[in-house]
This record gives structure tokens, sequence and C-alpha cells, in this order.
């Protein structure tokens, strides 16, 4: 690996100290009022539930799971659920501050929220992975509701997880009340009352964004070429959407390895692989590469979609390409983010990046309360219209303030909670 960078801002930070240094350096730019400041540097509420659930084989397994409420005075708390074995208490409050960023961004009546299990989904049964998600919505119980708290897919969960959420959530409640609750989560199947396009939905907004980047920068999409971290929800409909525009995507890593390809991969055919085997290793249309290759894989375009804290003091300086899309959340570190900024490589923030996912989320909801169906035409053009407003607004305000791209959107997100703070003031 290539040396660290001298101007360390953030080796031995963690992932919520690097939230909050994003946050302090916002408040900074825009003159943030102190009271305001301090309530959001941490969440309104840390839930932590330890839960016994039946393994296959009759026995019993103790599981550690999590939901962080940041804020919600801009509306319910709102933000995925995490099953990965890395979970721990600062990840999910720095993503649950991340979720309130991003839905005042996008202008959606929704604060935010994180919450996951620490364990590894890929060593349980699906009857397992049933038991342990209806026993954590069970052991979450008032906490989560439609009009209060509305979990959604991240890492490791998908529509599945989510109406089995819904099913309990229901369950525990009046029978009469059934279907009002349906949108206590979002990202649910389409025929348990998801939404057309919610699949699809962060790495549609992904590529909206980067094609507004592309518009500004004079730079085509058709014929670039893309590199990849996480080939799972995130950066697989990213890939295949990005690849009908014309874009090649030549390299992916995931937890298994890393391809490479330079006449292109093919995304659908890559998606069905992992489905297969789990990870894109063993993917015989290309060669394998390690980590430090791809890092420094020759593409305009790097997506991480994978985890927190990936490009930094070491993997930044590999780094060749023109814009870094963020559809991962916290991929960048506050070193990797400086080295970026020095080489003049753009970064389009998570926050704004991966915003697709709660918007369509918010739609999903709000099928849910009028008991409508929309069009995926319909839901594609609304999509388009905010992310295209929130990369419009994240861009005037970096030129008003002369900031970064990240610090802008956090400016916007920042002076709305702000204004409604003032105009609601502090209870008593
Ligand atoms: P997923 O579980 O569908 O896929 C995760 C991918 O990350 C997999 O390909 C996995 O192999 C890869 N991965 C895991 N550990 C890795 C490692 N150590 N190195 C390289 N790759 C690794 O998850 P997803 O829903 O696609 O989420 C990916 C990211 O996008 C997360 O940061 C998540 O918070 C963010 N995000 C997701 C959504 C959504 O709607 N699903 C919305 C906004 C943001």
């Amino acid at each position: 690996m290539a040396a660290r960078s001298k101007k360390s801002a953030s080796p031995g930070m963690n992932v919520f100290e690097v939230a909050q240094a994003q946050l302090d350096r916002a408040a900074k730019a825009i003159d943030l009022d102190p009271d305001v400041h301090q309530i959001l540097t941490q969440p309104k509420s840390e839930l932590i539930v330890n839960f016994p659930v039946r393994m296959d084989d009759g026995s019993y397994k103790l599981f550690k799971g999590y939901r962080i409420q940041h804020n919600n005075i801009m509306g319910p708390y709102k933000g995925g659920i995490r099953y990965h074995h890395e979970v721990h208490l600062d990840e999910v409050k720095a993503l649950a501050a991340w979720m309130t960023w991003k839905s005042a961004l996008l202008e959606i009546p929704f604060g935010g929220a994180k919450g996951g299990i620490k364990f590894d989904p890929r060593e349980y049964s699906k009857l397992e992975l049933e038991r342990i998600t209806r026993r954590f919505t069970h052991s979450l119980g008032s906490n989560i509701g439609p009009d209060y708290d509305i979990p959604a897919p991240d890492m490791g969960t998908n529509a599945q997880t989510m109406v089995w959420m819904m099913d309990t959530y229901m369950n525990s409640g009046a029978h009469t009340l059934k279907n009002a609750v349906r949108g206590v989560v979002t990202g649910k199947s389409l025929t348990s009352g998801g939404s057309r396009g919610r699949e699809k939905a962060t790495g549609q907004g992904l590529v909206y964004v980067l094609q507004e980047w592309a518009r500004e920068r004079g730079f085509t999409l058709d014929g670039a070429t893309v590199a990849i971290q996480g080939f799972g929800n995130v950066g697989s409909h990213a890939a295949r959407i990005l690849a009908r525009l014309g874009a090649s995507v030549v390299a992916v890593q995931d937890h298994t390895g890393a391809v490479f390809n330079p006449e292109g991969l093919h995304p659908k055919r890559l998606a069905e692989h992992v489905r297969l085997k789990g990870g894109v290793a063993g993917y015989d249309h290309a060669t394998v590469i390690d980590r430090e290759a791809f890092f420094a894989t020759d593409a305009d375009i790097f997506i991480p979609a994978a985890l927190e804290m990936q490009i930094t003091g070491e993997t930044a300086p590999l780094m060749k390409c023109k814009v870094v899309v963020e559809g991962a959340n916290g991929p960048t570190d506050l070193e990797g983010e400086e080295i970026l900024q020095s080489r003049g490589i753009d970064v389009l923030p998570d926050v704004l990046a991966n915003a697709g996912g709660v918007t369509v989320s918010y739609f999903e909801w709000l099928q849910n309360r009028r008991a409508e169906t929309w069009t995926l035409e319909d839901v594609d053009r609304r999509l388009h219209t905010m992310m295209t407003a929130a990369y419009a607004t994240m861009r005037r305000m970096a030129v008003e303030r002369a900031v970064d791209n990240r610090t802008a959107a956090y400016c916007h997100s920042l002076n709305r909670i702000q204004t409604v703070y003032r105009e609601r003031g502090i209870f008593p």
C-alpha cells in the first residue's frame, strides 16, 4: 500500500467522530446557533436490545440489536436496518445522523434514524433469519411506527426482511388497524405494499446526480469507465443503469475479492453470478485483482457502495478517477477527502448521492397512507425532480459559501433544521 498522507486528518478517528467533524465543519461555515449544534451532536435516543432466538438445531442464541433515533424535528424518524457482523453503537449513531442530513437536504418530511443487528446473515438459514427479524421487531415494540420511526432495508437486509418486520408489527397491535400500519417499514416487496422502483431507487438516484455532474462538467457518460466497490443492491443497480447509458463497468470489488475486465464486465451476468455464488469471486469473464489494484483502477467514475471508511489516506492516493459518487454511507474519511480534494477529484457526497433510497421510501410511505399505486414512470419522474433539485441546491451553496460539496449539502440541511428549531423553540 502507498504511504499515508502526511496531512493526516482522521487516522484513529472512528466513524462517529468523522460524522461529528463533518457536522462541525458545516456548522462553522453557516455560523450555526451553538444550542442547535449542541442538540445535533447526539441522537435523541439510543435503544439497545439483547434478545434470544431459537436456532434450527434447537439451541438458543443471544443477539444484540440497535435502533438509534437521531432527530425528528422535521418528521418521523427514518432510516435503514443493517445486518452485519461489524455493526456497533458508534457506527449506527453516525448512520442515523447522516439520515437526518439526507432527509433535510432532499426536503423530505422525515428525520433520521438507523438500526441494525450485529451478526453475519450469510451464516443463518432463512427460517433463522425470519425468527431473528421477528424477535428484533417485537423487541423494538412501540419504538417504531408509521408516524414515529420507519425502518427500511440497508446492508444485509432486503424486501423480505421488511415484510417480516411489517407482519410482526401488524400482528402485535389491534387487528382492525392492520392495514393502517403498512407504512411502518418501507422497501417492502411490491406485493406486500412496496413501491415500484424502490429496489433500484438508490442506484437510480445515484445515476441521476451523476448525470447532473456530467452535464455541469461537459462529461459524457456514454463510453465512460466505472469502478464499483460493493455489488449488492446499490452497486449492482447503479452498474446496470450506467451500462444502459453506455458506460463500461471495468472493475468490481466485494467482500469476496475484486474482478477486472478492461472491455467491461456484464452487470446483469455478474449480478446473477453474485446471486448464485454469494460474491464476485470466481466470475470467469474477468481477471482477479487485489485491493490495491482495484483502488488504482484507471476508471473515470468510482462508486463506493459497500462499507464506511474505505477511501482513506492509504487508498485515496491510488485513485485515478474524476469523480467519486458515494453510494455507501460514509465511505470517505477526513484524510481521504482531503487527498481527493487536493488531487482535483470531485466528490458527490453520500447524503445526496444515495438519497434515492429514502426518497422512494417516502413515496412508498405516501402510497401506503393514500392507498395508491404509482407507476414506475411516475416514481422515476418524481425521483429525478427531487434528486436534480437537491444537486442544484448543493452546488449553489458550494459556490456561494466557497465550500466543498459535502459541507454545502450539510449547510442546506442545517439551515432548514435550525429554522424549525427557532420557530418551535425548545420545550418546556
Ligand atoms: P447489500 O447488502 O445489498 O450489499 C453490500 C455489498 O457490500 C455486497 O456486495 C458486499 O459483498 C459488499 N461488502 C461487504 N463488505 C465488504 C468489504 N469488506 N469490502 C468490499 N465489499 C464489501 O447492501 P446495500 O443495500 O447495497 O448497501 C451498500 C451501501 O449503500 C451501505 O453503505 C448502505 O448504507 C448504503 N445505502 C443503501 C441504501 C439502500 O437502499 N439499500 C440506501 C442508501 C445507502
